[in-house]
């Protein structure tokens, strides 16, 4: 079920307890503004999660509340998580689910990283 953005921010959310290394995961990456983690159902050969360290639920609330140092340090993130996995030349896709109408299932803020394979459309075709 897509998350209720509406609601304040969960410290029981997976992500958190992620962060917090409380359940396990395939770490790939960390630095003092992001943690990034093999997705538990991959879509991709490549399929990679960041998710920023501080309690944002998703991009809503990280754009506008986040520190500039946050948001510089979470897009570098990204970009070296996606660079380090071999992936900058062939190329790669972004993606970030947010809210209902994005089905935003996880409440913490993520930025899927897929790669591995040629991708077609943006979106599937209804
Ligand atoms: P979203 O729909 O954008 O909220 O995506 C949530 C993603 O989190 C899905 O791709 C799930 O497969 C992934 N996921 C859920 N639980 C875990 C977990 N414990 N470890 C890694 N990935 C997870």
């Amino acid at each position: 079920m897509p998350i209720d953005p509406t609601l304040a921010y969960d410290d029981h959310n997976v992500f958190a307890k992620i962060l917090r290394s409380e359940i396990p995961c395939r770490k790939v990456y960390e630095d003092q503004w992001a943690f990034a983690f093999h997705d538990i159902n991959p879509q991709a050969p490549v399929h990679i999660l960041v998710v920023p360290k501080g309690r944002y639920i998703g991009w809503d609330d990280f754009s506008t509340q986040a520190s500039e140092a946050e948001i510089a340090g979470f897009v570098r993130a990204v970009g070296t998580v996606a660079r380090d996995a071999g992936l900058a030349e062939p190329g790669y896709r972004l993606l970030v689910n947010m809210g209902q109408h994005g089905h935003q299932e996880v409440p913490h803020l993520h930025v899927h990283i897929f790669g591995g394979r040629q991708f077609t459309y943006m979106i599937p075709r209804e």
